[in-house]
This record gives structure tokens, sequence and C-alpha cells, in this order.
């Protein structure tokens, strides 16, 4: 593994607003810091888009989805420019993982071995799809000649959350380009950096002018007018199930532009008697906090059956007393900042939140250094069902762990929650791992695993984690209309 380069090596190279094809400043001129989470300092400033902005995008993506550039290029032509947009990624990939672990904070690592190497899969597994979406023929009944056509849905609006802004922009624009949509792209306030990077090679890859823009800014600036554009044919939303019900609000007031949604989770991981200690131990820990928490199907509910539930809180108190939390770009860092100073202060309320309604804090809950926004891994015990941090998603290194003592107890409590996004079962017992995997509400079971994600497989959420899938066949319907022509004979 290399060593990581010094954060202030980096050189940022693109701060606009993508539009048309061009590289433009805000209408307004107006730009934003963002900040790097490690030290809470400014990087640089950034194009803060607004709804002129956005409807000159949307414009843009307007024509370029009419035009015949775009309109007529092959399946097999589209694949071809993912394609190389996947290499133009794995080119730049060292830069990229640099520039990801400035803005986000996560360790560089995880960067350059897991987001972009999943990021550059999702691309090319796309890019394989691009000329395989095709439609069915119907035997109806007469005289007719009765067939489907899987015609893109148009027009595009993308708005995308902080934690993986590179694998969150790739799930977007993978399925959206491969069928043929065009796209308006909003990345987070917090990490417009590597999405605008990404666009660039986008560009050179060769993607039509107006087939890709993307308008860094904020929420209410830019990702509502977005949603609220009677232009646009879709949107698809990562991020809080709070603004997700004010997309979906938003889309029935205007024009009922379809409406995909990736919310929160507040996920159950259950760990039997009978598992593999040591896995399940591991595999709880990272479910957690892996990427400092801020994952949407973390591992939140950790529910260990009584018999080892002692054993087992002390294990993973043991692992959170040894990670290293610190600078992203050192080696040795397994936990970066909290993203912003707004999600430490939210974290460090809800560790708050545990201690005043009882739960057991068995280690962390401070601040780690005397700048940016660490948080020391923190795990709860005995907590109960009804505590603040067992209902709602804390999105931080702070584990809460709940003992229960059957089976039927783990499935009817592992489904009291508002949120069906994931869950995950440790057992060797095939019985119960099945009885698990049935019986939770959740778009994603992991059995003996957490966390593999493949963009063949789909992913999304039951109940209020979302509406819709991403990755895999499944999100083509996404990005899909699909119409039949009959004929007569
Ligand atoms: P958020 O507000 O839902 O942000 C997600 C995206 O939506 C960002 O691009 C955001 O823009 C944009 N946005 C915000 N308000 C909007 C509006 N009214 N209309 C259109 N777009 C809007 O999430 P957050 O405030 O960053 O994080 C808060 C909590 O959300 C976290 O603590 C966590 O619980 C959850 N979250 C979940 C995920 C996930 O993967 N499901 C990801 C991130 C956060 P700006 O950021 O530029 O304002
Ligand atoms: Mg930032």
């Amino acid at each position: 593994m290399a060593i990581a380069p010094a954060a202030q090596d980096i050189d940022v190279k693109y701060t606009q607003c993508f539009i048309n094809g061009e590289w433009v400043d805000a209408a307004s001129g107006k730009t934003f810091d963002t900040i790097n989470p490690s030290t809470g300092e400014p990087i640089c400033g950034v194009a803060e888009g607004q709804e002129e902005d956005i409807n000159r995008a949307v414009a843009a993506a307007r024509k370029a989805f009419d035009n015949s550039a775009w309109s007529r290029m092959s399946g097999a032509e589209r694949g071809n420019l993912m394609y190389k947009l996947a290499d133009l990624i794995e080119a730049n990939i060292e830069e990229l993982a640099r520039l990801e672990s400035l803005d986000n904070g996560k360790p560089y690592k995880d960067s350059r071995y897991v987001d972009i190497p999943l990021t550059i899969a999702c691309y090319r597994y796309y890019a394989g799809w691009a000329d395989k979406n095709h439609g069915k023929t119907i035997p109806i009944n007469g005289p007719f000649f009765c067939y489907t056509r899987h015609e893109p849905v148009g027009v595009c609006a993308q708005i995308i959350p902080w934690n993986f802004p590179m694998l969150m922009q790739a799930w977007k624009w993978g399925p959206a380009l491969a069928m043929g949509n065009s796209i308006i792209l909003k990345p987070a306030e917090q990490t417009p950096l590597t999405a605008l990077y990404v666009t660039q090679l986008a560009a050179e890859a060769g993607y039509p002018e107006g087939v890709i823009n993307v308008v860094p800014g904020f929420g209410p600036g830019a990702g509502a007018p977005l949603a609220a554009h009677h232009d646009v044919d879709k949107v698809a939303f990562t991020g809080s199930t709070e603004v997700g019900h004010k997309i979906m609000e938003t889309a029935a007031k205007t024009n009922l532009k379809r409406v995909t949604l990736e919310l929160g989770g507040k996920s159950p991981n259950i760990v039997f008697a009978d598992a593999d200690m040591d896995a399940a131990v591991e595999g709880a820990f990272f479910a957690l906090f892996f990427n400092q928490g801020q994952c949407c199907c973390a591992g939140s509910r950790l529910m260990v059956e009584q018999s080892i539930h002692s054993e087992f809180v002390d294990r993973l108190v043991k692992k959170a007393e040894e990670r290293v939390v610190g600078d992203p770009f050192s080696d040795k860092t397994e936990q970066g900042p909290q993203v912003s100073e707004e999600q430490f202060d939210r974290v460090m309320g809800y560790i708050e939140s545990g201690k005043k309604e009882g739960a057991e804090m068995r280690c962390g809950g401070t601040r780690v250094g005397e700048r940016g926004y660490f948080i020391s891994p923190t795990v709860f015990d005995n907590v109960k069902d009804d505590m603040t941090i067992a209902q709602e998603e804390i999105f931080g290194p702070v584990m809460s762990v709940m003992p229960f003592k059957d089976i039927n107890e783990a499935v009817e409590r592992s489904n009291r929650t508002t949120y069906g996004l994931a869950a995950a079962v440790w057992t060797k017992d095939i019985q119960k791992a099945l009885k698990i995997s049935n019986g939770v509400r959740a778009g994603t079971v992991w059995v003996n695993c957490y966390d593999v994600f493949d963009a063949a497989a789909p992913f999304g959420g039951f109940k209020r984690s979302g509406i819709g899938r991403e990755l895999g066949e499944y999100a083509l319907q996404n990005y899909t209309e699909v119409k039949t022509v009959t004929m007569k004979m």
C-alpha cells in the first residue's frame, strides 16, 4: 500500500458550475467555502449555484436530451463513453483519493482502496448495461404485434450526500447515463470537489455538451429549485429522511416527476451465541465504525444474545479504545473526523442524550484533539428500544448495544423502527439465518458479513428508508419508461 501523500500537496482545479459543456461561475458570482474537516479551515471557494444556474442547467439538459448527438447514440457507444470515464478515474485515482479525503475527512486508504475502486466498478458495470436493457415482444390477443421499448425518462435531477461522494455520484450517473438520460447533479455542499473533478473527466471522455451538468450549492438554494423544476422528469435523492419528505412533496406539488429516495436507517445487527465470535466482533465493529459511522446502512442497533453479551461488549470496547483516530493522511489512521462541525455537534448531542436517558457509556464520548471534528469511538451498552439513540439515525461513531433473549424477540424488536434499510445476522445455524433474513423488514440482509457491496446487487429501503432500488439491474427501472407499441397486422 502506497504511503499517503500530504494533504497540502493537493491543488484544487475545478470549483465552478459545469453547464452545457462549460465551466462557469454562478450567475450571482457567489461562492462558498468547502471546509477541511480535519482542521476546520476552508480549502477553497466553490461556485454557489442558485435558481438561475439550475434553470440554465435544466435547459442545457433538455436540449441535450432532444439533441441527436445523444438521443441517437447507440447503447454500445454510450457504454464506451462510460468505460472511458471509468478508465480516466482509474488513471487519476491518487489525486482523486487525496481530494476525497481532504474534503470529506475519510482516511486516505479508504478513499484509495475502497471508495474509488467501487466507483470505477460501478461505472464499468453500467457501461455493460448500456446496450442490454431491451424490451419484450408480447403475444396479445388478435391480429396485433405488440412490443415494449425501454426509453430514457429524460432530464434527471440527482441530489447526493457527503458520506461517499464519488460512490453516490456513480450510483446515480451509472444507470442514468447508460440508459440515455441527461442529468443535473447537485453534490453536497460539504464535499463538492471530487464531483467536479469527475465532471471534467466525463467531459474528456466525450459526453456531448449538456448531457452532464453539475451545480454545486446548498440544499435550499440549489437542491430545492431543482426538485421543483417543471422541466425535470425525474429526481433521485440520497440523504436524510426529513429532506426526502420534502423532495417527494415538491414533486407532488409541481409536475409529478418520478421520485426515488435512498434515506436513512437504523439497521439491526443480530449476533447469536453460536456465531463465530471473532468474525462477529470484527464484523459488528466494522458495521458501525466504518466511515466514521457515517453510513446510511450502519449496524447501529447491535443486538447480542444474552449469554455472550457481556464478553462481546468487552471485546468491542477494547477495539474501540485501540482505534487510531486522527489525520486521514496518516497510514496508521483508522478513523478521521466527522464531515462537518454541524455533524460533530449533532453526534455529540446524541451522546449526551444517551447518557441522560440512562444508557451505559462504556467508552468514548469525547472530542479528540483541539481542532477538526474528531470524536472518540463510543460504545453504549444496555440501550433500550425507546431511547433516542435506539430510534434516531446518529450518523457517527456511536454504537448502541442491546441484549436479547431469543430469536422471536430478536425478529420482533429488530422491526421496531420506522426505517428498513439493512440488517445482518451472525450465526452458524442456517435456520436462524433464514428466520432472521425472512423476518426482518429491510432492503438488504447480510448473513455472517456486513457492508458487502457490489454494483450488481440492488440496495435500497423498505418503509421510511426510501423508495426504489439503486444498483444492479433493478436500478435501470428508475431511469427508463416502458413504452408499449401495438401494431395491427
Ligand atoms: P441532507 O440535508 O438530507 O443532505 C443531502 C443532500 O440534500 C445534500 O446535497 C443537501 O444539500 C441536499 N438538500 C438539503 N436540503 C434540501 C432541500 N430542501 N431540497 C433539495 N435538496 C436538499 O443531509 P445532511 O443535513 O447533510 O445530514 C443530516 C442527516 O442526514 C445525517 O445526520 C444523516 O442522519 C442523514 N444522512 C443520510 C445519508 C444517507 O446516505 N442516506 C447521507 C447523508 C446524511 P447541502 O448539503 O448542500 O445543503
Ligand atoms: Mg468539505
